[in-house]
Protein backbone atom coordinates (compact mmCIF):
# COMPACT_ATOMS: atom_id res chain seq x y z
CA UNK A 1 0.00 0.00 0.00
CA UNK A 2 1.24 3.01 -0.45
CA UNK A 3 0.07 6.90 -1.86
CA UNK A 4 0.09 7.30 -5.45
CA UNK A 5 0.05 10.76 -5.59
CA UNK A 6 1.72 11.03 -8.72
CA UNK A 7 -1.37 9.09 -10.73
CA UNK A 8 -3.63 11.84 -9.13
CA UNK A 9 -1.43 14.53 -10.04
CA UNK A 10 -1.34 13.32 -13.76
CA UNK A 11 -5.12 12.55 -13.78
CA UNK A 12 -5.62 16.28 -13.04
CA UNK A 13 -2.93 17.83 -15.49
CA UNK A 14 -4.72 15.43 -18.23
CA UNK A 15 -8.17 16.80 -17.11
CA UNK A 16 -7.19 20.38 -18.09
CA UNK A 17 -7.36 20.61 -14.08
CA UNK A 18 -3.58 21.09 -13.15
CA UNK A 19 -3.65 24.45 -11.04
CA UNK A 20 -0.44 26.58 -11.40
CA UNK A 21 -0.08 29.81 -8.79
CA UNK A 22 1.20 32.61 -10.80
CA UNK A 23 3.96 34.48 -8.67
CA UNK A 24 3.13 38.24 -8.08
CA UNK A 25 5.84 40.25 -7.81
CA UNK A 26 4.33 43.83 -7.57
CA UNK A 27 1.51 44.97 -5.21
CA UNK A 28 -1.99 44.67 -6.27
CA UNK A 29 -2.79 47.26 -8.71
CA UNK A 30 -4.52 46.57 -12.27
CA UNK A 31 -0.83 46.75 -13.71
CA UNK A 32 1.46 43.98 -11.82
CA UNK A 33 4.35 41.94 -13.16
CA UNK A 34 3.45 38.24 -12.96
CA UNK A 35 6.43 35.56 -13.95
CA UNK A 36 8.47 38.46 -15.22
CA UNK A 37 5.70 40.08 -17.55
CA UNK A 38 3.95 43.45 -16.80
CA UNK A 39 0.52 43.02 -17.47
CA UNK A 40 -2.71 44.27 -17.37
CA UNK A 41 -4.98 42.49 -14.47
CA UNK A 42 -8.69 41.89 -14.31
CA UNK A 43 -8.73 39.27 -11.43
CA UNK A 44 -8.22 40.70 -8.57
CA UNK A 45 -10.60 41.20 -5.79
CA UNK A 46 -9.50 44.32 -4.38
CA UNK A 47 -12.73 45.50 -5.82
CA UNK A 48 -12.22 48.94 -4.69
CA UNK A 49 -8.55 49.20 -5.26
CA UNK A 50 -7.81 49.86 -1.29
CA UNK A 51 -5.34 46.88 -1.30
CA UNK A 52 -2.24 49.62 -1.71
CA UNK A 53 -3.79 52.21 -1.22
CA UNK A 54 -1.16 54.93 1.20
CA UNK A 55 -3.62 55.76 3.89
CA UNK A 56 -4.27 51.87 4.51
CA UNK A 57 -0.30 51.47 4.30
CA UNK A 58 0.53 53.65 6.67
CA UNK A 59 -2.16 52.85 9.20
CA UNK A 60 -0.44 49.53 9.26
CA UNK A 61 2.79 50.79 9.18
CA UNK A 62 1.98 52.95 12.23
CA UNK A 63 -0.03 50.22 13.97
CA UNK A 64 2.73 48.13 13.53
CA UNK A 65 4.85 50.56 15.71
CA UNK A 66 2.55 50.89 18.24
CA UNK A 67 1.29 47.64 18.90
CA UNK A 68 4.48 45.40 17.32
CA UNK A 69 3.58 42.67 14.93
CA UNK A 70 2.42 39.14 16.50
CA UNK A 71 -1.11 38.60 17.75
CA UNK A 72 0.57 36.98 21.04
CA UNK A 73 -2.11 34.70 22.07
CA UNK A 74 -5.48 34.01 21.50
CA UNK A 75 -8.35 36.43 21.88
CA UNK A 76 -9.46 34.52 25.74
CA UNK A 77 -5.96 34.64 26.42
CA UNK A 78 -4.11 37.97 25.81
CA UNK A 79 -4.51 38.44 22.02
CA UNK A 80 -7.59 40.40 22.13
CA UNK A 81 -6.08 44.38 21.97
CA UNK A 82 -7.25 47.78 21.78
CA UNK A 83 -7.16 48.08 17.42
CA UNK A 84 -9.15 44.43 17.85
CA UNK A 85 -11.69 45.92 19.96
CA UNK A 86 -12.14 49.60 18.23
CA UNK A 87 -12.76 47.98 14.72
CA UNK A 88 -15.00 44.96 16.03
CA UNK A 89 -17.68 48.22 17.75
CA UNK A 90 -16.63 50.27 13.81
CA UNK A 91 -17.84 47.11 12.02
CA UNK A 92 -20.72 46.37 14.69
CA UNK A 93 -22.02 50.17 13.65
CA UNK A 94 -21.02 50.02 10.20
CA UNK A 95 -23.41 47.12 9.53
CA UNK A 96 -25.97 48.31 11.81
CA UNK A 97 -25.25 45.39 14.25
CA UNK A 98 -25.61 45.47 18.42
CA UNK A 99 -22.29 43.67 17.78
CA UNK A 100 -19.18 42.03 15.37
CA UNK A 101 -16.76 39.83 16.34
CA UNK A 102 -13.34 39.78 14.12
CA UNK A 103 -11.57 36.39 12.45
CA UNK A 104 -8.35 36.26 10.97
CA UNK A 105 -9.72 34.62 7.87
CA UNK A 106 -13.42 34.60 6.13
CA UNK A 107 -13.10 30.59 5.92
CA UNK A 108 -12.68 30.80 9.90
CA UNK A 109 -15.47 32.83 10.48
CA UNK A 110 -17.58 30.64 8.25
CA UNK A 111 -16.73 27.36 10.13
CA UNK A 112 -17.19 29.06 13.49
CA UNK A 113 -20.50 30.30 12.74
CA UNK A 114 -22.18 27.50 11.31
CA UNK A 115 -20.77 25.07 13.78
CA UNK A 116 -21.38 26.96 16.81
CA UNK A 117 -25.51 27.02 16.08
CA UNK A 118 -26.40 23.44 14.59
CA UNK A 119 -25.39 20.28 15.47
CA UNK A 120 -26.52 16.93 15.31
CA UNK A 121 -30.56 16.45 15.19
CA UNK A 122 -30.77 20.08 13.66
CA UNK A 123 -30.37 20.98 9.50
CA UNK A 124 -28.73 23.06 7.69
CA UNK A 125 -29.78 24.29 4.24
CA UNK A 126 -27.49 26.04 1.42
CA UNK A 127 -27.69 27.28 -1.80
CA UNK A 128 -25.73 24.61 -3.82
CA UNK A 129 -23.39 26.94 -5.43
CA UNK A 130 -22.23 28.39 -1.69
CA UNK A 131 -18.61 29.06 -1.53
CA UNK A 132 -16.49 26.06 0.04
CA UNK A 133 -16.02 27.22 3.23
CA UNK A 134 -20.07 27.36 3.90
CA UNK A 135 -20.15 24.18 2.67
CA UNK A 136 -17.40 22.36 4.38
CA UNK A 137 -18.90 23.91 7.71
CA UNK A 138 -22.09 22.48 6.83
CA UNK A 139 -20.90 19.15 6.41
CA UNK A 140 -18.71 20.28 9.73
CA UNK A 141 -21.35 20.98 11.58
CA UNK A 142 -22.96 17.11 12.16
CA UNK A 143 -26.50 18.61 11.35
CA UNK A 144 -28.48 17.47 8.67
CA UNK A 145 -27.08 19.04 5.32
CA UNK A 146 -29.16 19.98 2.61
CA UNK A 147 -27.98 22.11 -0.75
CA UNK A 148 -31.13 23.91 -2.75
CA UNK A 149 -31.37 24.51 -6.08
CA UNK A 150 -29.48 28.00 -6.84
CA UNK A 151 -30.96 31.07 -5.35
CA UNK A 152 -34.62 29.07 -5.42
CA UNK A 153 -36.99 29.42 -2.68
CA UNK A 154 -39.33 26.86 -3.57
CA UNK A 155 -36.24 24.72 -3.46
CA UNK A 156 -35.44 26.12 0.17
CA UNK A 157 -39.06 25.97 1.15
CA UNK A 158 -39.81 22.29 0.30
CA UNK A 159 -36.36 21.47 2.05
CA UNK A 160 -37.71 23.93 4.96
CA UNK A 161 -40.43 21.24 5.34
CA UNK A 162 -38.54 18.51 6.03
CA UNK A 163 -36.33 20.43 8.70
CA UNK A 164 -35.64 19.01 12.00
CA UNK A 165 -34.04 21.31 14.49
CA UNK A 166 -32.26 24.93 14.84
CA UNK A 167 -32.31 25.26 11.23
CA UNK A 168 -30.23 27.49 9.43
CA UNK A 169 -30.38 29.08 5.99
CA UNK A 170 -26.80 29.87 4.84
CA UNK A 171 -26.01 31.87 1.32
CA UNK A 172 -23.33 33.82 -0.17
CA UNK A 173 -24.83 37.52 -0.95
CA UNK A 174 -22.75 38.05 -4.09
CA UNK A 175 -21.95 34.62 -5.46
CA UNK A 176 -18.28 34.60 -5.83
CA UNK A 177 -17.99 32.66 -9.25
CA UNK A 178 -21.12 33.90 -11.04
CA UNK A 179 -21.78 37.54 -9.96
CA UNK A 180 -25.85 37.28 -8.79
CA UNK A 181 -27.15 38.44 -6.50
CA UNK A 182 -29.10 36.05 -3.56
CA UNK A 183 -32.40 36.66 -3.72
CA UNK A 184 -32.59 37.65 -0.25
CA UNK A 185 -36.35 39.17 0.44
CA UNK A 186 -37.77 35.80 -1.36
CA UNK A 187 -35.23 33.23 0.52
CA UNK A 188 -35.52 35.37 4.12
CA UNK A 189 -39.42 35.28 3.27
CA UNK A 190 -39.50 31.97 3.67
CA UNK A 191 -37.18 31.14 6.42
CA UNK A 192 -38.87 33.42 8.50
CA UNK A 193 -42.23 31.17 7.68
CA UNK A 194 -40.82 28.23 8.98
CA UNK A 195 -38.88 30.21 12.15
CA UNK A 196 -35.34 29.22 10.27
CA UNK A 197 -32.69 31.30 10.71
CA UNK A 198 -30.32 32.62 7.74
CA UNK A 199 -26.76 33.16 7.36
CA UNK A 200 -25.46 35.30 4.49
CA UNK A 201 -21.90 35.54 3.66
CA UNK A 202 -21.32 38.87 1.70
CA UNK A 203 -17.24 38.65 1.23
CA UNK A 204 -18.24 40.08 -2.08
CA UNK A 205 -20.96 41.82 -1.30
CA UNK A 206 -19.51 44.96 1.29
CA UNK A 207 -18.21 47.48 -0.29
CA UNK A 208 -19.45 47.43 -4.03
CA UNK A 209 -22.93 47.14 -3.16
CA UNK A 210 -25.27 49.55 -0.84
CA UNK A 211 -25.16 53.03 -0.83
CA UNK A 212 -22.55 53.06 1.82
CA UNK A 213 -20.54 49.76 1.03
CA UNK A 214 -22.67 47.69 3.38
CA UNK A 215 -23.46 45.06 0.98
CA UNK A 216 -26.54 42.78 -0.17
CA UNK A 217 -28.23 43.97 3.17
CA UNK A 218 -28.14 47.23 2.81
CA UNK A 219 -28.56 46.91 -0.94
CA UNK A 220 -32.11 45.44 0.22
CA UNK A 221 -32.84 47.15 3.20
CA UNK A 222 -32.61 43.79 5.49
CA UNK A 223 -32.09 44.47 9.19
CA UNK A 224 -30.96 41.59 11.95
CA UNK A 225 -34.52 40.10 11.93
CA UNK A 226 -34.24 39.24 8.51
CA UNK A 227 -30.63 38.23 8.45
CA UNK A 228 -29.22 37.33 11.54
CA UNK A 229 -26.07 36.46 11.18
CA UNK A 230 -24.08 38.67 8.64
CA UNK A 231 -20.56 37.75 7.44
CA UNK A 232 -18.46 40.01 5.72
CA UNK A 233 -14.60 39.35 4.80
CA UNK A 234 -11.44 42.16 4.46
CA UNK A 235 -9.27 40.60 1.78
CA UNK A 236 -11.71 42.02 -1.06
CA UNK A 237 -12.97 45.52 -1.10
CA UNK A 238 -11.58 46.43 2.34
CA UNK A 239 -8.06 45.12 0.51
CA UNK A 240 -6.53 43.93 4.14
CA UNK A 241 -7.11 40.47 5.26
CA UNK A 242 -9.26 38.58 8.21
CA UNK A 243 -13.55 38.94 8.43
CA UNK A 244 -16.39 39.24 10.76
CA UNK A 245 -19.48 38.23 12.02
CA UNK A 246 -21.98 40.63 12.71
CA UNK A 247 -25.39 40.16 14.80
CA UNK A 248 -26.80 39.84 18.30
CA UNK A 249 -25.38 40.28 21.64
CA UNK A 250 -26.67 36.90 22.42
CA UNK A 251 -25.33 35.51 19.12
CA UNK A 252 -21.85 37.26 19.14
CA UNK A 253 -21.15 35.83 23.26
CA UNK A 254 -21.80 32.23 22.04
CA UNK A 255 -19.71 32.31 18.72
CA UNK A 256 -17.10 33.55 21.90
CA UNK A 257 -18.18 31.01 24.43
CA UNK A 258 -18.62 27.93 21.99
CA UNK A 259 -16.56 28.29 18.77
CA UNK A 260 -13.68 26.43 18.50
CA UNK A 261 -12.07 28.10 15.15
CA UNK A 262 -12.89 31.16 17.13
CA UNK A 263 -11.27 29.84 20.67
CA UNK A 264 -8.64 27.87 19.28
CA UNK A 265 -6.56 30.58 17.36
CA UNK A 266 -3.79 33.10 17.49
CA UNK A 267 -5.55 36.74 17.04
CA UNK A 268 -4.76 38.67 13.54
CA UNK A 269 -1.71 40.75 14.24
CA UNK A 270 -3.47 44.23 15.80
CA UNK A 271 -1.79 46.56 13.29
CA UNK A 272 -4.07 44.61 10.78
CA UNK A 273 -6.72 46.39 12.77
CA UNK A 274 -5.70 49.59 12.31
CA UNK A 275 -5.31 48.97 8.75
CA UNK A 276 -8.95 48.18 8.24
CA UNK A 277 -10.47 50.81 10.41
CA UNK A 278 -8.74 53.33 7.74
CA UNK A 279 -10.02 51.41 4.73
CA UNK A 280 -13.67 50.68 6.63
CA UNK A 281 -13.49 54.98 6.38
CA UNK A 282 -12.26 55.08 3.16
CA UNK A 283 -15.02 52.08 1.84
CA UNK A 284 -17.91 53.92 3.50
CA UNK A 285 -17.23 57.53 2.64
CA UNK A 286 -15.43 57.55 -0.69
CA UNK A 287 -18.13 57.30 -2.86
CA UNK A 288 -16.76 57.83 -5.89
CA UNK A 289 -15.18 54.24 -5.97
CA UNK A 290 -18.54 52.91 -6.12
CA UNK A 291 -19.85 55.08 -9.15
CA UNK A 292 -16.95 54.84 -11.11
CA UNK A 293 -17.12 50.98 -10.85
CA UNK A 294 -20.46 50.93 -11.48
CA UNK A 295 -19.58 52.73 -14.60
CA UNK A 296 -16.91 50.18 -15.66
CA UNK A 297 -19.28 47.62 -15.07
CA UNK A 298 -22.08 49.09 -17.44
CA UNK A 299 -19.36 49.55 -20.47
CA UNK A 300 -18.16 46.00 -19.89
CA UNK A 301 -21.14 44.37 -20.33
CA UNK A 302 -22.29 46.93 -22.89
CA UNK A 303 -19.34 46.10 -24.83
CA UNK A 304 -18.88 42.27 -24.47
CA UNK A 305 -22.41 42.02 -25.43
CA UNK A 306 -21.47 43.69 -28.97
CA UNK A 307 -18.53 41.10 -29.29
CA UNK A 308 -21.14 38.02 -28.52
CA UNK A 309 -19.35 36.89 -25.25
CA UNK A 310 -22.11 34.87 -23.00
CA UNK A 311 -22.01 36.83 -19.71
CA UNK A 312 -23.56 36.01 -16.29
CA UNK A 313 -26.55 37.58 -14.76
CA UNK A 314 -24.41 39.92 -12.63
CA UNK A 315 -24.79 43.51 -11.60
CA UNK A 316 -21.45 43.65 -9.81
CA UNK A 317 -17.65 43.72 -10.35
CA UNK A 318 -17.94 39.80 -11.03
CA UNK A 319 -17.97 39.29 -14.77
CA UNK A 320 -17.66 35.79 -16.11
CA UNK A 321 -17.62 35.18 -19.46
CA UNK A 322 -18.90 31.44 -19.68
CA UNK A 323 -17.02 29.19 -21.93
CA UNK A 324 -17.69 25.44 -20.90
CA UNK A 325 -14.71 23.47 -21.81
CA UNK A 326 -11.83 23.83 -19.72
CA UNK A 327 -9.75 23.70 -22.36
CA UNK A 328 -10.86 26.46 -24.41
CA UNK A 329 -10.81 28.28 -20.58
CA UNK A 330 -7.38 28.19 -20.65
CA UNK A 331 -6.80 28.67 -24.50
CA UNK A 332 -9.11 32.33 -23.83
CA UNK A 333 -6.85 33.06 -20.85
CA UNK A 334 -3.41 31.92 -22.46
CA UNK A 335 -4.37 34.28 -25.79
CA UNK A 336 -5.02 37.63 -23.48
CA UNK A 337 -2.09 36.70 -21.20
CA UNK A 338 -0.06 36.93 -24.74
CA UNK A 339 -1.60 40.06 -25.41
CA UNK A 340 -0.75 41.64 -22.01
CA UNK A 341 -3.88 40.85 -19.97
CA UNK A 342 -4.32 38.75 -16.93
CA UNK A 343 -7.61 36.89 -16.54
CA UNK A 344 -8.42 33.95 -14.71
CA UNK A 345 -9.73 30.56 -15.87
CA UNK A 346 -12.04 29.32 -13.56
CA UNK A 347 -12.24 25.28 -14.10
CA UNK A 348 -14.25 22.89 -11.65
CA UNK A 349 -14.37 21.86 -8.88
CA UNK A 350 -14.58 25.61 -8.05
CA UNK A 351 -17.64 26.22 -10.60
CA UNK A 352 -19.59 22.96 -11.68
CA UNK A 353 -18.60 20.78 -14.64
CA UNK A 354 -18.92 22.15 -18.11
CA UNK A 355 -18.99 25.74 -16.83
CA UNK A 356 -15.56 26.49 -16.76
CA UNK A 357 -15.10 30.62 -17.37
CA UNK A 358 -13.22 33.34 -17.24
CA UNK A 359 -14.03 35.11 -14.28
CA UNK A 360 -13.31 39.14 -15.13
CA UNK A 361 -13.32 41.21 -12.32
CA UNK A 362 -13.27 45.07 -12.59
CA UNK A 363 -11.78 47.48 -9.56
CA UNK A 364 -12.33 51.00 -8.84
CA UNK A 365 -8.72 51.43 -9.50
CA UNK A 366 -9.09 50.65 -13.37
CA UNK A 367 -9.26 53.06 -15.86
CA UNK A 368 -11.78 53.78 -18.71
CA UNK A 369 -8.95 53.32 -21.04
CA UNK A 370 -7.63 50.00 -19.21
CA UNK A 371 -11.06 48.27 -19.50
CA UNK A 372 -11.27 49.50 -23.38
CA UNK A 373 -7.78 47.55 -23.50
CA UNK A 374 -9.76 44.75 -22.44
CA UNK A 375 -12.71 44.51 -24.46
CA UNK A 376 -10.35 45.18 -27.48
CA UNK A 377 -8.44 42.12 -26.49
CA UNK A 378 -11.37 40.37 -26.15
CA UNK A 379 -12.71 41.25 -29.55
CA UNK A 380 -9.51 39.74 -30.96
CA UNK A 381 -8.96 36.60 -29.01
CA UNK A 382 -12.36 35.45 -28.76
CA UNK A 383 -12.78 34.54 -33.05
CA UNK A 384 -9.80 32.69 -32.92
CA UNK A 385 -10.49 29.93 -30.35
CA UNK A 386 -11.07 27.11 -31.67
CA UNK A 387 -14.71 26.10 -31.99
CA UNK A 388 -15.57 23.49 -29.49
CA UNK A 389 -14.82 19.38 -29.86
CA UNK A 390 -17.99 17.83 -30.32
CA UNK A 391 -17.68 16.11 -27.22
CA UNK A 392 -14.91 17.95 -25.65
C1 LIG B 1 -13.06 34.66 -0.19
C2 LIG B 1 -14.31 34.11 0.40
C3 LIG B 1 -14.29 33.54 1.68
C4 LIG B 1 -13.03 33.28 2.42
O1 LIG B 1 -12.54 34.43 2.98
P1 LIG B 1 -10.99 34.49 3.34
O2 LIG B 1 -10.88 35.66 4.25
O3 LIG B 1 -10.29 34.67 2.05
O4 LIG B 1 -10.66 33.18 4.01
C5 LIG B 1 -15.49 33.16 2.22
N1 LIG B 1 -16.65 33.30 1.55
C6 LIG B 1 -16.68 33.82 0.30
C7 LIG B 1 -18.00 33.94 -0.40
C8 LIG B 1 -15.51 34.23 -0.30
O5 LIG B 1 -15.54 34.71 -1.53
Amino acid sequence: MSFDLASRLAERRAAHLFRQRPLLQSPQSPLVWVDGCQLLAFCSNDYLGLASHPEVIRALQQGAEQWGVGGGASHLVIGHSTPHHELEEALAEFTGRPRALLFSTGYMANLAAVTALVGQGDTVLEDRINHASLLDAGLLSGARFSRYLHNDAASLGSRLEKATGNTLVVTDGVFSMDGDLADLPALCAQARSRDAWVMVDDAHGFGPLGANGGGIVEHFGLGADDVQVLVGTLGKAFGTAGAFVAGSEELIETLIQFSRPYIYTTSQPPALACATLKSLELLRTEHWRREHLDKLIARFRQGAAEIGLQLMESPTPIQPILIGDSARALQLSELLKARGLLVGAIRPPTVPAGSARLRVTLSAAHSETQLEQLLEALAECWPLLPAEAAHG
